[in-house]
């Protein structure tokens, strides 16, 4: 893989200044690249959408190892300089923004499910999450490098300060493991903070059997204004009834109404969903 040397070179070569704004930090850790591969595990048999491939970091790697690479990069010049120099056969390079990707656009997306592997820009790790769980149906594993905060949050358990909403999504479809640790230094340039990296196992259905959009309405109003009651919660914003309304669904669900929403499992969360009535039906 390049060096720092190299990808300093390659760079001034082709008069391409790292973006913030696209984040791009590139790799220059070989025992790093390997841990990440490893961590993988591809299979012959393997579909592999790469978010960001950057100057190539894993994508050789990935194509060595996988069935076939689809590559999803953003920025046009790092783009046009991976099409010159990865001549793998099995690589298809797509410029483009992942926000806008369509899984079901993508004859390779729909057969067997997919690995996702990436290491995109910090800022969107939250929208491309989302995004990539509500296209659960074409997916089998996410491999992520995020921000090591965004990864706690991921991963945390009722109870915990940095429990909230994207907790409660990430679990409820998917499985998320945090694996290691990446130090800041073996990027280039170093981002400001270390990271992880993460493998979430996307799960078939979601964790319980319920109304999802109304579950996901509560979480996110309730994790809106952290230190209020469950009660105050619901309160705040209209859709879930008058205030003897929402007592008697919490008094159904078993649930202390003055429970802070931080320390609710999703289960509860789900056994609330099945008692309270939202405005307009549900
Ligand atoms: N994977 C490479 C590596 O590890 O060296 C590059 C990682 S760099 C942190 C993030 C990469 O994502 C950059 O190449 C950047 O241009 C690309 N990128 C940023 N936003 C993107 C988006 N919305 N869709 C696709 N690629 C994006």
């Amino acid at each position: 893989m390049l060096g720092v040397k190299e990808i300093k070179s390659i760079l001034r070569e082709n008069s391409i200044r790292p973006s913030k704004r696209l984040g791009q930090n590139f790799l220059i850790d070989e025992n790093v690249q390997k841990k990440i591969i490893d961590a993988v595990g591809l299979a012959r048999e393997d579909v592999v959408l790469e978010i960001g491939p950057g100057l190539g970091a894993l994508t050789e790697a990935l194509c060595r190892r996988a069935k076939k690479v689809i590559a999803v990069e953003k920025d046009r010049r790092l783009h046009a300089f991976l099409l010159k120099n990865n001549k793998s056969g099995n690589l298809d390079l797509v410029q483009g923004d992942i926000l806008d990707w369509d899984f079901s656009d993508y004859p390779a997306c729909r057969g067997a499910k997919i690995k996702i592997v990436g290491n995109p820009p910090y800022y969107i790790s939250s929208p491309i999450l989302v995004r990539l769980l509500k296209n659960r149906a074409f997916i089998n594993t996410i491999f992520i490098t995020v921000q090591k905060e965004f990864a706690e949050r991921l991963v945390a358990a009722p109870g915990t300060r940095v429990y909230g909403a994207i907790s409660c999504f990430a679990q409820f479809y998917a499985e998320p493991e945090n694996l290691f640790t990446i130090r800041k230094t073996v990027f280039y340039p170093a981002p400001k903070v270390d990271s992880c990296f993460l493998k979430i196992r996307v799960r078939e259905e979601g964790l319980y059997l319920t109304d999802e959009e109304k579950l996901f309405k509560i979480i996110r109003q309730c994790f809106e204004k952290r230190r209020k009651t469950i009660l105050n919660s619901l309160r705040m914003k209209e859709g879930f009834g008058a205030r003897e309304e929402i007592l008697q669904a919490l008094d159904r669900a078993g649930i202390s109404p003055s429970r802070r929403p931080e320390t609710m499992s999703l289960k509860e969360f789900v056994t609330l969903a099945d008692h309270i009535k939202t405005r307009g039906g549900s």
